[in-house]
């Protein structure tokens, strides 16, 4: 028999504070983002972030995490997540996802972007633009999903329709519930899965982190124990946002806007919280 782990459902005032922690994410994260450029090292993005949350009085739940030395993961190329910042200054052409999360009233957050310092090649450009696309996807299918799984579904099929040069979709690394803890029950799974539970209902909140590579599937992790890098040296990109289910609707919660702008051409509008 499987046991299914306990989810963890919110309610809406919990589901608020979470909102709060979110954005004070997305702000941190457009902050790192606006100081990528060539010649900037991984280190003074971090600290670029780090900044944002102590003004917002907000704490990192990556630094310490597991004894990880950083409060965003910054992985570069062909690093595909929990690369550490330091030293690396940014050079012509590299592609970054920087993953952050932040803790506001012990209630977590955590999303990724991919960005492109200086001059983008366009396999690059096409790479990080699917990948985003792709967690939109799963967040639209998350508004009418019954099942956790349906996301992954919704993800493997946008990715496999798209035209050109095929994409693969990792899958040694998932999205997960969060809430009083950063990683919780469910696993979200980017692709097309039998295991398609638990069911979803009001007060559930997930993070969607889909994660592409132009070449395939399999990883390594370097010899620091963090830095995930794809085997065959391909590049990767992630993209990652922390969503509420609640009685009315959807709402991301790491979106100032809840994801309407990208929402709305796919048919959802998300519906703001409420106590
Ligand atoms: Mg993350
Ligand atoms: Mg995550």
């Amino acid at each position: 028999m499987f046991r299914q782990p306990k989810v963890e459902y919110k309610t809406g005032e919990q589901m608020l504070v979470m909102r709060d922690a979110g954005l004070v994410l997305s702000r941190a994260l457009d902050e790192a983002v606006a100081a990528v450029r060539v010649g900037v090292t991984t280190a003074e993005l971090n600290g670029v972030f780090e900044a944002v949350l102590q003004e917002e009085g907000a704490t990192s739940n990556f630094l310490g995490y597991h004894g990880f030395p950083a409060s965003i993961c910054t992985s570069v190329n062909h690093e595909v997540v929990h690369g550490i910042p330091g030293g690396y200054a940014l050079q012509d052409g590299d592609i970054i996802s920087i993953d952050g999360g932040a803790v506001v009233r012990g209630w977590h957050s955590d999303s990724a972007r991919t960005v492109i310092a200086g001059t983008p090649r366009p396999e690059d450009v096409r790479l990080s633009r699917i990948t985003e696309e792709a967690m939109w996807r799963g967040i639209a299918a998350l508004a009418s999903a019954r099942f956790v799984g349906d996301i992954g579904a919704a993800i493997d099929d946008y990715v496999s329709s798209v035209p050109g040069p095929a994409l693969g979709i990792l899958e040694d690394y998932v999205g997960h519930g969060i809430g009083t803890q950063m990683h919780q029950a469910p696993d979200v799974l980017n692709y097309r899965s039998s295991n398609r539970a638990p069911k979803v209902r009001p007060g559930l909140c997930l993070a969607i982190e889909p994660m592409l590579v132009q070449g395939g599937l399999q990883t390594t992790v370097l010899d620091d124990d963090w830095t995930v890098v794809t085997t065959d040296g391909r590049r990767a990109s992630q993209w990652e946002h922390s969503v509420a289910v609640h009685d009315a609707g959807i709402w991301v919660l790491s979106a100032p806007d809840g994801g309407a702008s990208r929402l709305e051409p796919l048919g959802v509008t998300p519906v703001p919280l409420h106590a």
